[in-house]
């Protein structure tokens, strides 16, 4: 649960955004930073939710997570992480070894024969290293776009824009950045989120889709943006108090 903390700024009271709307999104500058604001004071720093110990351990967890949730990743990695935490130990552990300690994920199977093989490439290509360079990281085996992203913000600090299902539905939901394929809701996010706010929208807006605007039926009545969203599925004008998530959590 939310530990309560009551807001300088009640939405209810601020400033009302207007002005303009960007190309390619239906909010206009000022809205944009309301919105983002609003999102940094909800969650001052939010943090991926996927366990992991260094850039090794967050690649291969994310890896995992691939049509699964974080929470079931979770459950299975702590195991093989303490088995295996570099690639060495992990072409060490081996394939077989690697399936049984994450067999409760999906695409286990396929996941398993990806992990030691990225662990080879990492090992004869990049020193052992996990690269901090997207174009090397999507060498990889089963890592594509979305993933280097992941990696490149949470090991490395980049700012990017990792298109998961929930950032697509929100992208397209509230009009923010329309877009047929993630690729496109991408640029548009990365083109249109104001510089101050962009190393943490990723997060941002992954949390609020998780929690909030969720997929089958959007909570608006506890969203902190209600008043500034323009979605027609919204439900509620009025925007919940903001008060202050735990880290990484709702
Ligand atoms: S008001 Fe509803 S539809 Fe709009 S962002 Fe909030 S939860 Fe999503």
């Amino acid at each position: 649960m939310s530990k309560e903390k009551p807001s300088s700024k009640s939405p209810a009271t601020a400033d009302r955004a207007g002005g303009k709307a960007l190309p390619g999104t239906r909010y206009s500058q000022d809205e944009l930073v309301a919105i983002f604001s609003r999102f940094a004071e909800h969650r001052p720093e939010p943090k991926g939710e996927l366990e992991h110990t260094n850039p090794f351990t967050l690649l291969v967890a994310v890896v995992l997570s691939a049509q699964a949730t974080d929470a079931g990743v979770n459950r299975a990695t702590p195991a093989l992480f303490a088995a295996a935490d570099t690639p060495a130990k992990m072409v060490a552990l081996g394939e077989d070894k690697v399936r049984d300690f994450i067999r409760t994920i999906g695409l286990y199977r396929n996941k398993a024969k990806n992990v030691i093989a990225l662990s080879r490439m990492l090992i004869e290509d990049f020193g052992g290293q996990v690269p901090d360079d997207r174009e090397a990281l999507m060498r990889l085996p089963g890592v594509g776009r979305k993933t280097a992203n992941v990696v490149l913000s949470m090991a490395f600090g980049q700012p990017t824009m990792a298109v998961d299902t929930h950032i697509f539905r929100i992208g397209n939901r509230l009009g923010l950045a329309p877009g047929k394929t993630p690729d496109e809701v991408e640029q548009t996010l990365m083109r249109i989120i104001p510089e101050p706010f962009l190393y943490h929208a990723h997060h941002w807006l992954i949390l609020h889709g998780r929690y909030v605007c969720k997929a089958r039926k959007p909570d608006c009545e506890a969203c902190i943006i209600a008043d500034l969203c323009k979605s027609p599925e919204k439900t509620c004008d009025v925007p919940a108090p903001i008060t202050q998530a735990p880290v990484g959590g709702r």
